[in-house]
């Protein structure tokens, strides 16, 4: 993997957005890998592609890039809120490539992938509708929030200017696949649970620990009375895929 862009992809083109839209494209070609599989070979869709932008030829993944230049950011421009929210609930949603690049030296600084299946909706914020004197009056955009991610659904295989390890890559990504066959409503508890198993420092922790979110779990699913329950059901998920032990005595360790 060669960080640097080639140039020669931009010949002939005079736009900004156009070049860096060839730069970013054709170094994702040709130094990316599958992260749900290995596999070296993404071919491109056709521009304007209204589903992705990347397919592996071995698995089928689909990945859609998004590109930004200079500082890394949490919080990444989208396209038309209610078009998300629908494409994110639907089957053939693709995956997420992110790639943050250093236009001064035209090289990747961040190159992650966020699985599909941690697309949930609290992960879109709606933007403001543009105002009324706006040719697109009405109109409204969203923002994806990497922020409300759990970090293992942040798989860097570029970080701050470093190359991380392939197979380091796949294990994280096989490690919370899982997620995809889960159905929608139990996905967002677990990765709810999961973002607060993160936010304990320390690797060990005691079920009190995840209790004390019993309130904010309340607010984000008002429908469920049994919060207490629902965390060591999804306590019981993490420690089926091996991403929790149980120590015994409501005292849990991370993998
Ligand atoms: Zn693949």
């Amino acid at each position: 993997m060669n960080l640097k862009f080639d140039l020669s992809h931009s010949k002939g083109y005079t736009s900004g957005s156009q070049i860096a839209r060839v730069l970013t494209e054709s170094w994702v070609k040709t130094n990316a890998f599958c992260p749900a599989c290995g596999n070296n070979i993404l071919n491109q869709f056709n521009n304007n592609s209204p589903v992705a932008d990347f397919l592996c030829s071995e698995c089928k993944s689909e990945y859609e890039l998004k590109s930004k230049k200079d500082s890394f950011t949490t919080r990444i421009v989208d396209g038309a809120y209610e078009t998300m929210i629908k494409r994110i609930n639907a089957d053939n949603n693709p995956h997420f490539f992110f790639l943050n690049y250093s236009l001064k030296n035209l090289e990747v600084v961040n190159f992650l992938v966020i699985p599909k299946h941690y697309f949930v909706n609290d992960i879109i914020e709606k933007r403001k509708p543009l105002s009324i004197t706006a040719r697109r009056s009405g109109w409204t955009g969203c923002n994806i929030l990497l922020q409300n991610i759990p970090s293992s659904g942040k798989i860097y295989l570029v970080k701050d200017g470093l190359l991380q390890n392939k197979k380091a890559v796949l294990d994280s990504w096989s490690k919370t696949s899982f997620l995809a066959n889960q159905k929608k409503e139990s996905r967002g508890w677990t990765i709810e649970i999961l973002k607060i198993v993160e936010s304990i420092p320390n690797k060990n922790f005691k079920l009190f620990d995840v209790y004390k979110f019993e309130g904010h779990l309340k607010q984000k699913f008002p429908d469920n009375n049994f919060v207490k329950d629902k965390i060591r059901q999804q306590l019981q998920v993490l420690r089926n895929r091996g991403i929790l032990e149980f120590k015994g005595n409501g005292l849990y360790k991370k993998i």
